[in-house]
């Protein structure tokens, strides 16, 4: 249990919910064919929020209408600069309306609202910025010798775990480069997408521009299905980007996959102890895990591994589990049930080879999905821990005793999405970045991100890159 007793301090911000979500699409909000709504779960109390509506391949066909309509029509014939004030509107109104727009997206997904307060909706805001300054200014962004050329439709497929974050990152560059949207949100956090359909729709948008079709799997298949779309845009596991990309293969629909990762944090001996071991909790825990680019793998340089793992027990225990409408909750709920299962049999998999479990020492809620902030130590690189994405608060502790050692473990993954390094000699920190194959490789820190900073992968973690001038690319022809 934590030595330090807080007491609660519940957000006191309520959004507005509704009873009931339809599809938004032309602008408008409209029943699904198959009037068959399901309900989004708040995954810390287990309690219905609001029911949503199921669309089906019918619904993804009108949207695509919909959305070809607003292309032709309105939105890429339209002035930039004048494109860029609608972009610049709905910013302003995620930032006027961040805090309701942090507790739906705490109460959704059960992340903690410092978390969706401090990161998730600030940073949705800032990628709406940055494009709508891009937006009048893309033949600096256009290859040499063209012109900036809009693609036509895209399709944006989310997952759960930044719900407006993802969408955001694929909706801004998307629009400000003059395309329209589909978004297609994840099953069990559906809401804050909702909502900025919503907010599009008070910046008077012009309808079609942005739409939004909520459903499940099959859902997202058939926005996949669609011969006619122009861009696809994908975050999620690596075995669905498989599927998606198999599908569009042969097809005019151009592709970006933001997949899985497995990632390393390199902490050598001469690393500056203190805020390495806060990097190393920030990287795994943050979100409990639920994090693509988490640094899942811990290689500690071995004459410094019993401090680390004593430093890591002690840290994980001050962590504060529970209501992430808490302030002060640190870990908060596990977005869904089939999640922590999935959680659940990778650890048992884990004891089961041999790996030693540790866990941060603290009571559970009684209701809802919460899983303790975990590592493991005596890992072996052939453990399914220490290969397979888990997706939740469990680190896989492993030991080095060279640069050499360390590089070639970092890599020994299907991977390659993130990394970290830890030293305090600047030419080691450059040198081991270097042979390190990520997408990011952060130095000295890890999870930071800035819309100007371009965020993607190599081999099964995807390909293509969101953010900065490399991510306008991907929706421009
Ligand atoms: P997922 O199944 O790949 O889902 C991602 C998105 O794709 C969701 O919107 C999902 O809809 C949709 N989808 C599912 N099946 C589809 C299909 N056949 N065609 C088109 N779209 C489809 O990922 P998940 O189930 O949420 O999570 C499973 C694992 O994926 C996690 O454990 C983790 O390893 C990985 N993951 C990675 C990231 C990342 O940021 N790279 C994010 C989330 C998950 P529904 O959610 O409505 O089914
Ligand atoms: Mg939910």
């Amino acid at each position: 249990m934590s030595s330090s007793a807080y007491a609660p301090a519940p957000e006191s911000t309520r959004p507005t919910i509704r009873n009931e979500y339809g599809l938004f699409i032309g602008g408008k909000w409209v029943a699904p064919q198959s009037a068959r709504y399901d309900a989004s779960i708040d995954p810390a109390r287990e309690q219905a929020i609001a029911r949503v509506a199921y669309g089906d391949a019918d619904d993804i066909a009108r949207a695509l209408r919909s959305a070809r309509k607003a292309y032709e029509r309105w939105w890429e014939p339209m002035k930039p600069a004048s494109r860029a004030k609608y972009i610049y509107r709905i910013a302003r109104a995620i930032t006027e309306r961040s805090r309701e727009i942090a507790v739906l997206e705490s109460m959704d997904g059960g992340k903690p609202i410092r978390e969706a307060r401090d990161f998730d909706i600030p940073t949705a805001a800032s990628h709406f910025f940055y494009h709508a300054g891009w937006a009048d200014k893309l033949e600096w962004v256009a290859r040499a010798g063209r012109a900036p050329r809009a693609l036509g439709v895209c399709g944006a497929i989310v997952p759960w775990n930044f719900p407006l974050l993802m969408a955001a990152w694929k909706i801004a560059p998307a629009l400000a480069c003059g395309n329209t949207v589909i978004l297609k949100p994840a099953e069990t956090t559906p809401l804050t997408a909702l909502l900025l359909a919503q907010i599009a729709q008070d910046a008077d948008l012009p309808p079609g521009v942005l739409n939004v079709v909520t459903g499940d799997g099959a859902t997202g298949a058939a926005l996949v299905a669609q011969g006619d779309l122009d861009k696809l845009a994908f975050t999620g596991s690596t075995e669905v980007g498989r599927e998606i990309a198999r599908a569009v293969a042969g097809r005019k629909t151009r592709l970006t996959l933001e997949l899985g990762g497995k990632a390393a944090h390199i902490l050598f001996a001469d690393a500056p102890l203190d805020q390495a071991i806060e990097g190393v909790v920030r990287g795994i825990y943050f979100n409990q895990g639920h994090v693509c680019c988490a640094g899942s793998r811990l290689l500690v340089e071995e004459s410094i591994l019993d401090e680390v793992v004593d430093r890591l027990q002690q840290r994980i225990d001050r962590l504060r589990l529970g209501d992430p409408l808490d302030k002060n909750t640190d870990i908060g709920a596990i977005n869904s049930r089939a999640q922590l299962e999935r959680i659940d049999e990778l650890v048992r998999s884990g004891v089961e080879q041999g790996a030693t479990l540790r866990q941060q020492r603290c009571d559970l809620p009684e209701r809802g999905y919460f899983y303790r902030a975990s590592f493991f130590t005596n890992v072996e690189s052939s453990h399914r821990i220490a290969r397979e994405e888990i997706f939740g608060p469990i680190l896989a502790v492993m030991s080095f005793r060279t640069p050499e050692e360390a590089i070639e473990k970092a890599n020994d993954t299907p991977y390659g999405l993130s990394a970290g390094v830890w030293t305090e000699r600047g030419s080691k920190n450059m040198a081991v970045a270097q042979q390190l194959k990520a997408g990011v490789v952060w130095c000295n820190t890890f999870n930071r991100f800035d819309p100007s900073s371009p965020f993607g992968g190599f081999r099964e973690s995807g390909f293509g890159r969101e953010g900065g001038i490399h991510g306008l690319r991907e929706y421009l022809a």
